[in-house]
């Protein structure tokens, strides 16, 4: 399963119920842009040269130290904390699984943040439950119900959710 799946699960279920049926409109949305323009400017300035992909797995950066790989996860802000910090966790859950000595770097340039993410068991037995959760939303044939939050107004499926109050 992919991190950003966790990411939209916190964020929305039914954002994610949408991205995983492919019924993308991040395309249109200028801060997934910026947020893609940072990602390249961070790989330069990390020295980063190849996309390391392990099955679903793509953090932004994977930097290999000599006893672990540290892997970093880019944000433009930190609006949605909670979820970058699950996203970023599950990549240690997954790739620990995998036997990687890995460690996690959140980074907000934006706002001049750098933290260190470690994973505890029970961050591990919540990450089950999410992915329990998920696998539960992207088994249905319909998305789940729209749920107004402040977030909406923002969001790149606006048009879809709340097409008859724009
Ligand atoms: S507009 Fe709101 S309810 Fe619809 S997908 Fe986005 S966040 Fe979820």
């Amino acid at each position: 399963m992919k991190g950003n799946y966790i990411y939209y699960f916190i964020i929305c279920p039914r954002k994610l119920w949408f991205y995983h049926h492919k019924i993308t409109m991040e395309h249109e949305s200028d801060l997934v842009l910026i947020g893609k323009y940072i990602e390249l400017f961070y790989k330069e300035k990390y020295k980063y040269q190849k996309k390391l992909i392990i099955e679903d797995i793509s953090p932004d950066i994977m930097k290999r130290y000599r006893d672990f790989v540290l892997i970093y996860e880019i944000k433009k802000s930190s609006s949605f904390k909670e979820a970058s910090l699950w996203q970023l966790k599950y990549y240690l859950y997954y790739l620990n699984r995998k036997g990687l000595n890995v460690k996690g770097k959140l980074i907000i340039p934006e706002e001049s943040k750098e933290e260190y993410i470690e994973l505890s068991k029970e961050d591990e037995k919540k990450i089950e439950e999410m992915v329990k959760n998920i696998k539960e939303i992207l088994k249905s044939d319909k998305p789940p119900k729209v749920i107004k939050k402040q977030y909406c107004k923002y969001c790149s499926y606006r048009m879809i959710c709340w097409s008859d109050e724009i």
